[in-house]
């Protein structure tokens, strides 16, 4: 039972609200929580119309869309079923949630550790806030609604998924075409490198099986990792994980210490991105980094110093300057002249490189490839079990887009800007009515275009887990069985 301090036992109920802030937290932070404003009183009115960079003065995003689809969209027993990972009593309850909610068009408020005992309470307590937006955190030792009750000690996380978050804004240092929250179909390509990379690495390097990859809704990729053994790893152990992801590309002057024994992990990842990074990278239909001579000048640059002393540089920019040639042919030009140069075969002028200088010279095509392809992680959303973590399923207010499920296997025909809408689910289920009658039998996401991702989501990430969670449970009953001669 929750141990109550005298102190605690005494609060009046708008200490109890000391879990609101006014603004979401930082990326990356734990949260620090200040009081404000009551949020338990239900929004009258809401945020103004927001509206996307991408569907010019469209309406994606008001109070009254939202309004339906929490009530009848949102899948509230998928989450529970999922978030039950089969456990029936007093697991669901322990679990934190976050709202984000705006009670004026001014006020956003985050209101931290709400928990609620069951589904029923669950689905009414969205229904009752309307959160703009719904963050997920860890399982805790107590049910995290009455924390304020209960000592550090006693009160703590006990799981939690592992989670990944990638955003395209960390690509900014190597995304020639926008910046900041703007994304295009020639920028989301890294996002299908990084869950190629991530998702092997994940499954063939760690072992882990119930993983689950979302659209964030709008510039980015989160992935549930939903194992038993990746719920229960400590902070330092899931530091380690996300650390072996790492490589330190932020650092545009910093060389990546590549050696020519090249970690597996790394080499297969090269295997994966290099023919993205011919293919989404160095043309026109990518960043186009050798599409012409101010952009290739600059590659050319990062060349290590004795390269450039060779004359590769000089050399492949007047090749290149002559005749039309293709990105592509450029590089592999790059490339096997710095082979050539590496190996000292067939160089007029041969040079030559030491150790160090000649290793440096021979990974640097590998680690421009990596510099440009390899996924940059925000690694502080993995390392903690208390990071909040924007729940699937939610509805982005500045794109409108649904947070659905993706499939790796599919994930090169992912359009971010093809993700279902709420203004477009919203007037699929209108249409549907029309056409059919309210078909009450007929969940309402079938009626719309969330049907395939809701599907897919059951089909190959819940249903998977549910089965081989009861087949566990069944081994476990034998095992005790068996041991207590009980047959
Ligand atoms: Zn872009």
């Amino acid at each position: 039972m929750p141990a109550l301090t005298e102190s605690n036992a005494q609060k009046r109920p708008a200490d109890v609200m000391a879990d609101v802030m006014e603004k979401p937290p930082p990326r990356s932070s734990s949260t620090p929580i200040t009081p404000s404003i009551n949020p338990y009183n239900a929004p009258k009115t809401k945020s103004a119309v927001i509206t996307s960079s991408k569907t010019q003065n469209a309406v994606v995003f008001t109070p009254e869309l939202l309004r339906v689809y929490y009530d009848r969209l949102f899948p509230y027993e998928m989450m529970y079923d999922w978030l039950s990972y089969g456990v029936t009593k007093d697991f669901f309850c322990r679990r934190e949630w976050s709202f984000t909610i705006q009670p004026t068009p001014e006020d956003e408020i985050y209101i931290r550790y709400q928990s609620f005992k069951d589904l029923p309470e669950f689905k009414s307590a969205v229904i009752k806030r309307q959160p703009n937006k719904i963050d997920i955190g860890a399982v805790f030792t107590h049910q995290p609604k009455d924390h304020n009750n209960l000592s550090k000690e006693v009160f703590h996380t006990e799981e939690r998924e592992l989670v990944f978050d990638i955003d395209l804004t960390d690509y900014d240092g190597v995304r020639t075409c926008c910046s900041g929250a703007n994304i295009c179909n020639k920028c989301w390509k890294y996002m299908n490198m990084a869950i190629k990379v991530m998702d092997e690495g994940l499954k063939t390097d760690f072992g882990f099986n119930n993983m689950v990859w979302f659209y964030s809704g709008r510039r980015g990729v989160h992935c549930w990792v939903c194992d038993e053994s990746a719920r229960t790893l400590s902070n330092d152990a899931r530091a380690a994980v996300a650390t072996y992801f790492e490589l330190p590309l932020e650092n545009e002057e910093k060389s990546l210490d590549l050696t020519s024994n090249l970690h597996p992990m790394l080499a297969r990842s090269l295997s994966v991105l290099e023919p993205m990074f011919l293919s989404d990278i160095v043309g026109d239909n990518g960043m186009g980094i050798l599409t012409n001579q101010e952009q290739w000048v600059k590659l050319l640059k990062t060349l290590p110093e004795e390269a450039r002393k060779a004359g590769i540089a000089a050399e492949m920019d007047k090749e290149w300057s002559k005749r039309d040639i293709s990105p592509e042919e450029k590089w592999k030009m790059l490339k096997g002249r710095i082979e050539k140069e590496t190996k000292k075969e067939g160089v007029k002028k041969q040079r030559k490189f030491k150790g160090d200088e000649n290793e440096r010279l021979e990974m640097w095509p590998i680690e421009t490839v990596f510099r440009h392809t390899y996924p940059r992680l925000d690694i502080n959303v993995s390392k903690m079990q208390n990071h909040l973590l924007k729940s699937p399923f939610c509805v982005h207010p500045k794109t409108g887009r649904v947070c659905i499920p993706m499939d790796v296997k599919k994930i090169d025909s992912f359009d971010p800007f093809n993700v279902p809408t709420l203004p477009q689910i919203v007037s699929e289920l209108e249409s549907y009515a029309k056409e059919n009658g309210e078909a009450k039998n007929v969940p309402d996401w079938q009626k719309t275009s969330l049907k395939e991702s809701m599907q897919f989501f059951l089909k190959t990430f819940l249903n998977p887990m549910k089965n081989e969670q009861r087949k566990m449970r069944m081994e476990e009953k034998a095992k005790e069985e068996a041991f207590t001669g009980d047959f």
